[in-house]
């Protein structure tokens, strides 16, 4: 995280995570350029590494072996990662705009997306074929093929259609994993067949003729049949027409064909050639524009243009993370010359491979393991990160190049501050950046947002009573717009709670000082949000205050309406023995955040945290209600342990708690396990004191987790036994897919310790 000692002077955002970009993140965290801000934004957090993935398809590798972790690699470079489809880039604003979130700004851009299979101009293509790319797509199709294969007896026939390396490779990788498959099950692997269509008159057009016959060889002795100048131009649910008038039967048609650039980039002004792809000179910036750049499939090097190929994409990351520190420094940017020849080495599905260069080719199994040792020392690049000396990149100063204006702001981001002003972020930042947004607008709100004065006023309805609460932390993220999603939907979570509506928010932000343009975009950003969760929960934002501070922080004293008869009201208090503890969401987000900023997390596991902690409690509550729960709390800092004897103790009663029916986020058993803990874990310790047979449970690998503090955590409350199976199903039906029956409600006892653990 860029810590404000030293403020962002210059945005560089990296448009996909793809075998360029992977190398400039590295690099950069190796090397930081004090001032520079880095962001990618990718749909994928796991991205994959070309050289392995027939290896994987084939089953020689898991799925972690071959991609690489962007969250972890991003968090080492101190970059953020915005896991966000891009759609457009809007070059006079300077802002990617992606699906899921506000525009993104940059100061110097840079592309590398790959390229996109133009299956358009086939007829049936895109209903029935299945694109190797996006890769993370072809998987899950992958997946389900493999069990098709498995559940379904009889013949399955594949057919191929693309002749390149690509298409040949995986061919022969699915042949070898499928018929594997087949074999453990006792099945004949002549079950399946192989079809493989190319509209080129041979296979491997741009590679020579001894590494053809090598391959035409194995496809002949794997009995896959070959369909040369074999133009598809029809596909069906279950069959391919060719051109030519044949036709071949298949129950799966997979597309490892020609690729083009996404066709969003033709909106965005930038040069394209004949296939869609960027237009780049020699410095990877792009023709049309020295803020952007393009690396990898996606760039066409105007004076050198080469295969698509990932060998080419990994070179140019060096050169491009030079050239775009060297474009915020203000320096001349340096030419890169890609190699004439490669070496390809592309695989037959057995650990067998074929090395062709040039003229060259030869073979064996030991250019597998050839190809095996350099494709594992690649990623090991990417998971054995070193470990970097901190504060280099905070003390020293910038070389960026400012203009005299921002050199004016950036000093006095830096400078000693007065505090005369209560450190207050200036009126015209604050009005540009929350003036783009739109809270709700409610009747009962009198002066709101939409008319701002000194103090918000609102009505509290008849036959209303008010509900007040507060919350405040410190972003645990580097994206602001899903920390403020996370930080309202926190805040909510006790109005919730409690059987509340909630009514109006006042916001409390702190944000570190630096350039004007920057931190207004921070602050709309995080604000858009909170926004959304604020206005999906019907919630008017009605004011709030804004200061300058070390770390960006956001809370919200929310105030929620509650039947002036209580009647709906949900306590703590109202526990009756026999009744089902129910918890709705999983817990386990204080060790995994904790092992994000030691790069001990897998991305996905954050990024499965993260939903859960965006998922409002709001429809939880209500079922919850409506099944009759008696009391109810929501999961916060002091972890399922500590909320659960805030409730006990009050209703008078005991609880048994079932370790192992625990519902508990992926990933958070090992984080724990590795010793990996939130730091307000060990204050939450100390009420071990409460556990009757604490004992017993020290070595149970979930025993830590019920210490573990909660971000915006899910509601635990009990409900009449009886109730309690429907409760949970209904829970689940409304998306709390890991809701569960975690124990039960006892009668008070003689024993000191409220809480008795269970490990069945
Ligand atoms: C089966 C197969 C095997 C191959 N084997 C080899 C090989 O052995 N050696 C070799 O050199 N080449 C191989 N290739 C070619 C290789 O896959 C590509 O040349 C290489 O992946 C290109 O790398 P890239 O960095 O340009 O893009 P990619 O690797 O495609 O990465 C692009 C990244 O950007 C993301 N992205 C895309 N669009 C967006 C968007 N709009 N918004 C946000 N994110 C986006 C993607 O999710 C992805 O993470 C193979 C190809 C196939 C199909």
């Amino acid at each position: 995280m860029q810590l404000p000692d030293q403020p962002v002077l210059r945005d560089i955002v990296l448009l996909g995570g793809g075998h360029s970009h992977v190398g400039v993140l590295r690099r950069f965290g190796m090397h930081p350029l004090p001032g520079v801000r880095l962001t990618v934004i990718c749909r994928d957090t796991h991205t994959p590494y070309s050289g392995m993935l027939p290896g994987y398809i084939a089953g020689h590798y898991s799925y972690d072996e071959v991609h690489i972790d962007l969250s972890r690699l991003a968090r080492f470079a101190g970059a953020r990662l915005f896991r966000d489809e891009a759609l457009g880039v809007d070059r006079d604003a300077g802002k990617v705009l992606c699906r899921n979130r506000p525009p993104v700004p940059y100061d110097y851009l840079s592309i590398n997306i790959g390229s996109t299979p133009q299956m358009a101009d086939v007829a049936g293509a895109t209903e029935y074929a299945v694109p190797v790319k996006p890769i993370n797509g072809f998987n899950t199709r992958w997946l389900q093929l493999l069990e098709r294969v498995r559940k379904h007896a009889g013949a399955t026939r594949i057919a191929v259609v693309g002749g390149g390396a690509g298409g040949v490779e995986l061919t022969l990788a699915m042949q070898y994993r499928l018929r594997n498959e087949l074999r453990a099950l006792g099945r004949n692997p002549q079950e399946l067949s192989f079809h493989l269509l190319t509209s080129d008159p041979v296979i491997l057009p741009t590679h020579n003729a001894t590494v053809r016959r090598a391959f035409e060889r194995v496809l002949a002795e794997r009995g896959v049949t070959l369909h040369c100048s074999a133009e598809v131009n029809k596909v069906r649910a279950t069959r391919q027409q060719t051109a030519g008038g044949e036709s071949v039967d298949a129950d799966l048609s997979v597309c490892v064909t020609r690729d083009g650039g996404a066709p969003w980039l033709r909106d965005t002004g930038l040069a394209l050639d004949a296939d869609g792809f960027i237009q780049v000179k020699d410095t990877l910036q792009t023709v049309t524009d020295p803020r952007v750049f393009a690396a990898g499939d996606i760039a066409s090097m105007i004076n050198h243009p080469r295969e698509k190929a990932g060998v080419f994409a990994v070179r140019q990351g060096p050169p491009l993370a030079e050239n775009l520190r060297r474009a915020v420094e203000g320096k001349a940017l340096r030419p890169y010359r890609p190699q004439s020849k490669w070496l390809a080495l592309i695989s037959t599905g057995d650990q067998y491979a074929v090395a062709s260069r040039g003229a060259l080719g030869f073979q064996g199994a030991w250019v597998w393991r050839w190809k095996d040792w350099i494709d594992r020392r690649f990623m090991l690049k990417f998971d054995r990160l070193p470990v970097m000396e901190t504060g280099s990149a905070t003390t020293a100063p910038s070389p960026v190049k400012l203009d005299r204006e921002e050199a004016a702001q950036a000093i006095s981001a830096v400078a000693m501050r007065c505090g005369g002003c209560g450190a207050k972020v200036g009126a015209t930042v604050l009005s540009r950046a929350l003036g783009a947004l739109h809270p709700v607008e409610r009747d009962d709100v009198l002066i709101g947002l939409h008319a701002p004065d000194d103090a918000a006023v609102v009505r509290v309805p008849p036959g209303k009573a008010m509900v007040h609460t507060v919350d405040f932390f410190r972003a645990f993220i580097d994206d602001p717009y899903i920390f403020g999603k996370v930080a309202a939907n926190h805040a909510l979570g006790d109005i919730y709670a409690m059987g509340a509506e909630a009514q109006s928010a006042t916001a409390i932000v702190t944000v570190p000082a630096g350039l004007e343009a920057k931190v207004e975009d921070v602050l709309f950003q995080m604000m858009s949000g909170a926004i959304e969760v604020l206005n999906e929960a019907n919630c008017a934002l009605v004011g709030g205050h804004t200061g300058e501070s070390r770390e960006l922080a956001l809370g919200f004293a929310v105030n929620g309406l509650v039947d002036e008869d209580m009647a709906s009201v949900m306590r703590k208090s109202g526990m009756r023995p026999g009744d089902a503890l129910i918890l709705t969401k999983p817990i386990g987000t204080g060790t995994l955040f904790a092992a994000h900023a030691l790069l001990e997390a897998r991305g996905r596991w954050i990024d499965a945290a993260l939903i859960s902690m965006c998922q409002s409690n709001r429809l939880g509550a209500q079922c919850l209600r409506e099944h009759g729960a008696t009391a109810c709390t929501d999961l916060t800092g002091f972890g399922l342990l500590g909320h659960l004897v805030e409730m006990t103790r009050p209703s008078g009663v005991d609880a048994e708690l079932d370790l192992a029916a625990l519902p508990v986020l992926e990933g958070a058993e090992e984080t724990s396990a590795a010793g990996i803990l939130s730091s307000l874990q060990p204050a939450n310790v100390r009420l071990r004191r409460a556990l009757r047979n604490q004992q017993e449970a020290l070595g149970h690998p979930r025993y830590p987790l019920i210490f573990d503090p909660q971000t915006a955590g899910g509601l635990l409350a009990s409900i009449p036994q009886e109730r309690a199976e429907a409760c949970v199903k209904a829970l689940r039906a409304l998306g709390y897919e890991q809701a569960a029956v975690i124990g039960r409600v006892l009668t008070q006892g003689e024993a000191l310790e409220p809480i008795v653990l269970k490990f069945s």
